[in-house]
């Protein structure tokens, strides 16, 4: 029997739904924000989980959280297998979780079973994927990957003036006070990285398929936007003695988009902070903020319009200055060609029309893959609606999901015994 035939797909899904109820919303979804209680309640879980299995855990010193199956070769670089357990605020509950407990159900058909394998196992939950309270995200990920220092992961604060460093030291003195539980200081290089997650996209769905690989995932940018005005009386101030932040920042933000819109349809422009200061009704906004997310496969397009952004923040908007910053800069990447392959080939086992997509949304994979053979898999989610309770999978697809992860486990496992 195989690896995927023996992992039990109702102890799979069980440990989903219990993973499910830690920061649970009434009638359904979660929020558990990057290194808040529940957050920490999740990581607590995983560790109970891989106690009880006999597999050894470990903490770092950003809060990532490792199960790991000693092989019988312990020196090899390990399979890491993972996603992340932090949410959105108003969030579903699969997205990153899903990830976490299909690398645990894998971890525990190998223990359970009893099945041998050289090189060692861990399953992962990277800290703050989402960067819904510490903006950027993937903190965990980019540290472990070499991206980001910790230094600046540390500064960020969330909206309450919270510094990310203050909020990592109460977790990582709740970890040291949980049993079993191991600081590892370093980061490591693994042998290959795997990442299963919901699609938040429409294409499998509308496919009517519950697996696929992902070849490889776009870029993002992140800007922070502020356009500088003059705060006056809203009833005597004249239309030519106007600086109007917000109307500045109306104007720009018309500009940026007909920038965008001279690009292919892949490109994708988001404002989802807006906020004007002093923000009074009969005040005539002093300064307007927002935020841009932009995504494209091509890096030669972000490049062009990382340039005509800059370009027009330095022109005047309905008579203000704007200052235009950049908040992360992540390249498209393209995952390693023969681990594709390898998850590929689990997924058409289940599926054989299986497609191979290019993922819109960001995930820890991006960062693993500029430092070891990477791919992920995905299944779909109902009307592709994520980041929102109602996000929703078919325990069947999810099943077939997690099968499809462990024959491509086993592949590597297997590949790296008959060398
Ligand atoms: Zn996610």
């Amino acid at each position: 029997m195989t690896l995927a035939e023996r992992l039990d797909g109702d102890r799979f899904w069980a440990d989903l739904l219990v993973q499910a109820q830690i920061g649970a919303l009434e009638p359904r979804g979660l929020r558990r924000l990057a290194l808040d209680d529940n957050d920490n309640r999740a990581r607590l879980w995983l560790i109970e989980q891989g106690k009880a299995l006999g597999c050894r855990a470990f903490h770092d010193a950003m809060g990532n959280v490792y199960l790991r199956r000693e092989g019988s070769a312990p020196n090899l670089a390990p399979l890491l297998i993972g996603s992340h357990l932090d949410s959105q605020p108003s969030a579903g509950s699969y997205d990153g979780t899903l990830g976490v407990v299909a690398g645990l159900a894998v971890l525990r058909t190998l223990q359970e079973r009893g099945i041998e394998h050289e090189r060692p196992v861990e399953v992962v939950a990277w800290t703050n994927e989402e960067g819904a309270r510490f903006a950027p995200g993937a903190s965990g990920s980019s540290w472990f990957a070499g991206q980001r220092g910790a230094e600046a992961i540390l500064e960020t604060r969330d909206d309450d003036g919270i510094r990310f460093g203050d909020a990592l030291k109460r977790c990582l003195a709740l970890l040291e006070e949980t049993e079993g539980t191991t600081f590892r200081p370093e980061p490591y290089v693994p042998h290959a990285f795997l990442e299963l997650h919901i699609e938040q996209g429409l294409a499998l769905e509308s496919l009517g398929v519950p697996v696929c690989a992902v070849s490889g995932i776009q870029g993002v940018n992140w800007y922070d936007v502020e356009v500088h005005g003059q705060a006056n009386h809203a009833g005597t101030t004249p239309e030519t003695a106007r600086r109007d932040a917000f109307m500045g920042a109306h104007a720009l933000i018309g500009a940026l988009k007909a920038a965008v819109a001279q690009h292919d349809d892949q490109v994708r422009f988001t404002i989802g902070k807006f906020t004007v200061a002093p923000g009074s009704t009969n005040t005539i906004p002093q300064r307007a903020s927002f935020t841009i997310d932009l995504r494209h496969p091509s890096q030669a397009v972000l490049d062009e319009l990382d340039a005509a952004f800059h370009e027009l923040a330095e022109h005047q908007w309905s008579g203000c200055g704007a200052s235009l910053k950049v908040a992360s800069r992540v390249a498209p990447v393209d995952f390693d060609p023969a681990l594709v392959e390898i998850v590929d080939n689990g997924a058409k086992h289940y599926c054989p029309s299986a497609p191979r997509l290019v993922s819109g949304a960001f995930h820890d994979a991006i960062h693993l893959a500029r430092v070891c053979p990477t791919a992920m898999l995905f299944t779909p989610c109902r009307e592709g609606i994520s980041h929102h309770p109602d996000e929703h999978i078919e325990r069947n697809d999810a099943e077939i999901a997690v099968r499809a992860l462990a024959s491509a486990v086993e592949n590597v496992l297997l590949k790296g015994e008959r060398k």
